[in-house]
């Protein structure tokens, strides 16, 4: 076998060579490059193709060799709340309201700026080890949280959330647009950070504080995160609060623009789907979090007809209870289909479109990510092809789609650089972390009922 050192010159000399791997690119053609290789140069991506012809022009101070495993973008998360894995299992199989009231919002408020940061290290390294490398999350101390994620190395639309009641970070909504603006202001142009605004819903919001957030969106072109038309009782709380369901508030008060993404949207109707879709706004679609938490199920093949750019998000993870996108793209495929009775709804190209370029242009990110193509961003992640679930390896997307795991991930790159190779952390501590969580949960028991340490016993 011809070394690379062998080949002919000159050659360009770039940071990393990716060498003998199957690339699904999700370029607009969703081109697939067997026996392919990637140059990686000042953590962009330099030049894709053939093996042979990238072998001959590059030679890399990096080499990464691969025996055919999948060389794809890495997956983007569009809606989820990372530093609440500080929480996770704390509430499962009950209504929302016993949920939000009982368990999530007294374990919230007993929690410190440490525990938050525990809780958000803890989700990043999940979603290193499980091929996200962007997301987008709308919690408290983001602020502050900017500094973790930047330190992981993973790149995020990050905004405050905030209600009409005070929040953890905030007293009021007008402190926390405050906040934002500064939060803008400060991650200006960073490379990973990109700052954004955090309207919690239309039912826990005024309308003056809606209004304000669009304001503020217009003047900076900063993107809004926003939950819309989770469940029936939103959209019945709205219509008491305003008069009007969700998507109409959000359009009177001017947030629905193309820089809304919008989360959930279970529960709209055609009208309003025509409305969403003529407005530009983006709909991130958490199918775990509305089974899980019983919200039903959204109307996706009917949004994506209407015209609406739909997009996968997993939720906090209290309500999935994972961050695995591998494990979400799946659920979303296939409740398309239980949901419409139809076989061809949401296939696999689809699903993979969704939480790759589609979620890149929802987040006004796809110049620099969502693909594999020379000039973007070098954000990738390497599928371990060489497991039983995944042979014979025939029919690349629907192994991707239907039986790849989170856990066949055994690389991930964000620009460039290395997060995670074969089981081992570079930017996380994570036997620290895992002390820590210990800890966390040490202290947030003593703010909620644990019913479930001493469970009734199952009758025979
Ligand atoms: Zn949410």
């Amino acid at each position: 076998m011809t070394t690379p050192d062998q080949r002919k010159q000159p050659k360009t000399t770039v940071d990393l060579v990716v060498d003998g791997a199957t690339i699904v690119t999700m370029d607009p053609q969703n081109r697939v490059i067997t026996h392919g290789a990637m140059a990686v140069d000042h953590g962009g991506i330099l030049a894709i193709g053939p093996r042979d012809s990238i072998l001959d022009s590059y030679t890399g101070k990096d080499w990464l060799s691969l025996d055919g495993d999948i060389v794809m973008p890495g997956l983007i998360n569009c809606h989820t709340h990372i530093p609440m894995a500080v929480m996770r299992g704390v509430a499962d199989d009950m209504a929302l309201g016993k949920w939000l009231f009982e368990y999530v919002f007294p374990a919230e408020n007993s929690l410190t700026l440490d525990r938050f940061q525990t809780g958000a290290e803890i989700s990043l390294a999940e979603m290193i080890a499980s091929g996200t490398t962007c997301f987008a999350d709308m919690y408290y101390f983001q602020h502050e949280l900017a500094h973790v994620v930047a330190r992981a190395g993973v790149r995020a639309v990050l905004a405050a959330s905030y209600k009409d009641l005070p929040s953890p970070d905030f007293p009021s909504a007008d402190a926390a647009l405050e906040g934002a603006r500064r939060f803008i202001m400060d991650f200006h142009g960073h490379e990973l950070i990109t700052p954004a605004l955090g309207p919690h819903s239309t039912y826990t919001l005024a309308s003056e504080p809606l209004r304000k957030t669009a304001a503020l969106a217009e003047e900076t072109g900063a993107l809004v995160l926003v939950h819309a038309s989770e469940t029936s009782g939103e959209v019945k709380m709205a219509m008491e609060k305003h008069g009007a369901s969700p998507i109409e508030v959000l359009r009177r008060t001017g947030l629905l623009t193309p820089q809304s993404v919008l989360a959930h949207c279970v529960k709209v109707t055609q009208a309003e789907m025509e409305t969403i879709a003529a407005a530009g706004a983006s709909v991130a679609h958490c199918p775990d979090s509305n089974m899980k938490l019983a919200s039903g199920i959204a109307p996706v093949t009917a949004m994506k007809r209407a015209g609406v750019r739909v997009v996968i998000g997993t939720d906090g993870p209290v309500s999935n209870n994972d961050q695995d996108m591998f494990a979400e793209l799946r659920s979303a495929a296939l409740v398309a289909k239980a949901a419409d009775e139809d076989p061809e709804a949401l296939p696999a190209m689809d699903v993979l479109r969704m939480a790759t370029i589609e979620a890149a242009r929802a987040l006004h990110m796809d110049s620099r990510t969502g693909s594999l193509e020379p000039g973007k961003r070098a954000d990738f992640i390497v599928v371990d092809i060489h497991r039983p679930h995944l042979q014979p390896f025939t029919n690349v997307f629907s192994h991707l789609a239907y039986s790849a795991r989170g856990s066949d991930v055994s690389f991930t790159f964000v620009n460039g650089r290395r997060l995670y190779e074969r089981g081992e952390f570079r930017t996380i501590d994570w036997e620290r972390l895992e002390a820590r969580a210990k800890t966390a949960w040490a202290d947030l028991k003593k703010a909620i009922p644990v019913p479930w340490e001493k469970p009734p016993a199952t009758p025979a």
